[in-house]
């Protein structure tokens, strides 16, 4: 096909989208603790929820897991995954005598604290979040069995039964939806007016950036591609954020291949943004195979900058700045 017989495409791309601190920080830890201690390295769970950026890592020596049991004795150095660990996993690594570090994001171990805090005042908790997420495991993790309850739903909240209506709190898993939580939250305040909470949630910055964009380029779009994996819960978020905002033909796609071209008829504008764990190579490459096929013009609609960065922990600041 010449390109004067493509077809126009306006695409307009998110941002800010893709890496957010929290994932830069978990990926630079194993590619550091693979320079230092060598491979391989051992991680446990995905350290990021993207097959690309683990398969990447597997390339470079380290191998995943999803339990201790399965790591070997010795010397090995294990990662805990971004995404934060239960109280009883690090104690175990303990007993055991491995060296780990943690790649937690300093946002989840924030709300770790406060779930700490609450406990300490001797409130019961209500955490607001999907369950079986890593996250909502390790953070429910970090107390006994009965101080926290989940709540997936407004239904839910109108009808769970705490131990003492005036000994409350509440937090968020950090990836959800901004819209659906504020939802439960006012339910939550209704039904408890002294339940304690954060300011807002504790939905992080790059979750809440990444949906604002979304609502600011949903309604201009005919179709709307979030680059992320499917057990990627911010991005799952801003696929439905997309739909709500008036896209409905949005979805998750993971690479260029995944694409169905089937649905891309009659599309003349385009958005793309990508999940808070997608690399940018991935939306470049999703980009191209809309070049392939379109004459693309190609617009950033910009709703903020972000400058966040995480300290690395200790042990590998040093060889972080060799
Ligand atoms: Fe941290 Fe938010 Fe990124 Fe999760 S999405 S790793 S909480 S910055």
């Amino acid at each position: 096909m010449s390109v004067s017989e493509k077809p126009s495409l306006t695409i307009l791309m998110g941002a800010p989208r893709g890496f957010c601190a929290g994932v830069v920080r978990a990926i630079e830890i194993v590619e550091l603790a693979l320079e230092r201690y060598g491979a391989p390295v051992y991680v446990r769970h995905e350290i990021v929820h993207n097959r690309y950026v683990v398969e990447d890592l597997e390339r470079k020596g380290a191998i995943f897991i999803e339990e201790l049991d399965e790591l070997p004795d010795g010397d090995r150095p294990v990662i805990f995954s971004a995404h934060g660990v239960p109280k009883s996993v690090p104690a175990a690594a303990r007993q055991r005598n491995l060296f780990y570090l943690d790649a937690t994001c300093p946002l989840v171990s924030k709300v770790h604290m406060e779930a700490e805090r609450h406990h300490e005042r001797g409130l019961q908790i209500v955490m607001i979040g999907h369950a079986g997420h890593p996250e909502v495991i390790g953070t429910m993790g970090q107390l006994p069995e009965g101080a926290i309850i989940l709540v997936e739903t407004p239904e839910e909240a109108e009808s769970f039964e705490p131990r003492d209506s005036s000994k409350l709190a509440y937090i968020t898993q950090t990836t959800l939806s901004v819209d659906d939580t504020r939802e439960i939250v006012e339910i939550l305040h209704r039904r408890f007016p002294n339940i304690v909470g954060p300011h807002k949630a504790d939905i992080c910055y790059a979750t809440t950036n990444r949906q604002e964009v979304v609502k600011e380029m949903a309604p201009r779009c005919d179709m709307l591609l979030v680059v992320g994996a499917p057990n990627s819960s911010n991005s799952q978020r801003l696929v439905e954020v997309a739909k709500k905002s008036g896209c409905a033909r949005s979805m998750l796609v993971q690479r260029a291949h995944e694409i169905d071209w089937s649905k891309v008829g009659g599309v003349r504008t385009l958005g793309i943004t990508a999940g808070a764990s997608a690399p940018e190579v991935l939306v470049e490459e999703v980009v191209a195979a809309f070049r392939e096929r379109f004459e693309v013009a190609l617009e950033t609609i910009e709703t903020r900058k972000e400058n966040v960065s995480f300290k690395l922990p200790r042990e590998l600041r040093q060889a972080a700045a060799q």
